[in-house]
């Protein structure tokens, strides 16, 4: 164990780095406290790495690729294989670390991992998903076929809400490609994404293979600009993902930045009202709203409106309370500075002259005094100048706006800058069919709230919420992790027949 949950502030673990296969203490000067939310209990102290550490990293990368990209496809599935079987052997004890280091109720935190887990039983499917395409006979005597082969040492960077699926995102499938890793966690929630590290170790991942720095904006910035990194993979918010798609993108890497979002839900009158009622509440207010899938904005069509205080006293029932505790339905948000950026937020609301329908904002959680809660907060009366719908909140804050037509509805989100997730309510068929084919959103629910596609598919978060055309996970992560080469071949016969000089451009 090279983290672990310690009571004791004056002995808690240093997070290590992991450079070649060696568990490295940091010599960095700079360390940050990873904090239990719900208490402010120091669990770990994580180093910002030095720049002689992320070289370090990346050159143990850049060694192991040129082993690492040779050895066998099936070898590489074996890896994965183990790695999916451990993970599911120690997904409980990894969701306490996660519950308390994140926030998030234990029953989530294993949501977090299962999510992760189902991308890693994807990448035992590499066999399949990196095979080239052949075709016979393009020319006289010619074919043409194309390889999918690794790229080098790739990167990636991790957003604090989900710190075992978003990392399991990413580095299976990158090495399952064939190529060599260095990933940098959340300084905010690193240890459950160390255990997951650990697991791959123990999976047989080589030395080198699968490096680990962290940090903040200093080794990002490191990681965007060094010489011997050929991809970088980011999720986080907007402001941060765009410059991380300008600066390695000028460096000459390929980049797919996840970004921040505003996911609304649309619900026509003639959907099922509790089930709509419950997904919303779910998805709104789940995880203390930090999901980038998190519903946070409500568009009620027509009569729908009359459900608010239906959904108001629904919210109202929820639990506010630590992760860790059974029963709860809404722990703590991750750190105090998210408090009082929610809270300003809200803030801003009242200011700005919505209505205040549900106020979370002077909750005091028993027994967790200290915890940054907040509480389910609706506004209703939004309009879509204000603030709280202008700005992604991450907080559990729904916003409610009214509009009369499916048709007002669907050009409401369309402006809205955000195309990460949208969800519409509704029995009629012809009414999804046609939300569907005109929202311009690159997730859709139809009577789902949030709509993550399983691994088989890839995460196509567009518009405002990305940057780079190629998703995570599923087949366009292995595009992105791949170069495809195309090959075009002619094999002369011993007795073949001279057929001259040919000074064109064409094949014959
Ligand atoms: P963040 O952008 O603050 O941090 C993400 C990563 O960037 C971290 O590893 C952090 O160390 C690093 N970082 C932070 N500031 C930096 C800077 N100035 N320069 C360079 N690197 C920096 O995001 P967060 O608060 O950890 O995560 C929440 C955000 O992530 C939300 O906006 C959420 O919507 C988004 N998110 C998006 C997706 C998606 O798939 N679209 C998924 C999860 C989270």
């Amino acid at each position: 164990m090279n983290v672990s949950l310690n009571k004791n502030n004056t002995t808690v673990a240093r997070v290590k780095l992991l450079i070649g296969g060696e568990w490295v203490e940091s010599q960095t000067t700079e360390w940050l406290d990873v904090v239990n939310p719900a208490t402010q209990e120091v669990l770990a102290h994580v180093p910002f790495a030095t720049a002689a550490e992320v070289d370090a990293a990346v050159a143990a990368a850049q060694k192991a690729f040129t082993t690492w990209r040779h050895t066998p496809i099936g070898a590489r599935m074996r890896i994965m294989l183990k790695l999916q079987a451990l993970i599911r052997e120690h997904s409980k004890r990894i969701a306490v670390v996660l519950s308390a280091e994140q926030g998030k109720t234990i029953a989530d935190a294993e949501g977090d991992i299962f999510r992760g887990l189902e991308v890693v039983e994807h990448a035992c499917s590499i066999g399949t998903l990196q095979m080239g395409e052949f075709a016979e006979n393009v020319a006289g005597g010619v074919d043409t076929y194309t390889l999918r082969q690794p790229i080098g040492v790739c990167a990636g960077i991790t957003p604090f809400n989900f710190p075992a699926m978003i990392p399991l995102w990413m580095f299976p499938m990158a090495i399952a490609c064939g190529n060599t890793f260095v990933l940098k966690p959340s300084e905010q929630d690193p240890m459950s994404t160390m255990l997951l590290v650990e697991l791959a170790v123990e999976a047989g991942v080589p030395a080198g293979v699968l490096n680990v720095v962290h940090g903040g904006k200093e080794v990002v910035d490191g990681i965007c600009t060094h010489k011997d990194i050929k991809a970088v993979s980011f999720v986080g918010s907007t402001a941060v993902g765009t410059h991380v798609y300008e600066l390695a993108g000028k460096h000459g890497k390929r980049v797919q930045s996840m970004m921040g979002a505003k996911n609304h839900a649309v619900v026509l009158p003639d959907a099922n009202r509790e089930q709509t009622l419950n997904a919303l509440v779910g998805a709104g207010f789940g995880a203390a709203g930090q999901r980038c899938m998190a519903t946070s904005a409500v568009v009620m069509v027509g009569a729908a409106k009359q459900w608010i205080p239906d959904l108001k006293a629904l919210a109202q029932k929820l639990k506010v309370n630590a992760g860790s505790e059974p029963g709860t339905d809404v722990g703590p948000v991750i750190s105090r500075r998210a408090k009082q950026r929610i809270l300003d937020l809200i803030e801003s609301g009242v200011q700005e002259g919505a209505t205040l329908g549900l106020d979370g904002r002077d909750i005091t959680v028993a027994g967790y005094e200290d915890g940054n809660f907040v509480g389910p907060t609706l506004f209703t009366g939004v309009t879509t100048e204000m603030q709280i719908y202008t700005q992604e909140i991450f907080g559990p804050v729904l916003v409610v706006l009214e509009v009369d037509t499916l048709d007002q509805a669907i050009a409401l989100v369309n402006a809205n800058p955000f195309g990460n997730g949208v969800g519409l309510f509704t029995q009629s068929g012809a009414a999804a069919r046609k939300f569907q084919s005109e929202i311009d959103v690159g997730q859709v629910g139809i009577n789902i709230p949030i709509p993550v596609p399983v691994p088989f598919f890839s995460f196509t978060g567009s518009r405002g919420s990305k940057l780079g055309d190629l998703g995570p996970y599923g087949k366009q992560v292995v595009q992105f992790y791949t170069q495809t080469k195309t090959v075009t071949s002619r094999w002369f016969d011993d007795d073949s027949v001279n057929d001259g000089v040919n000074t064109t451009i064409n094949l014959r």
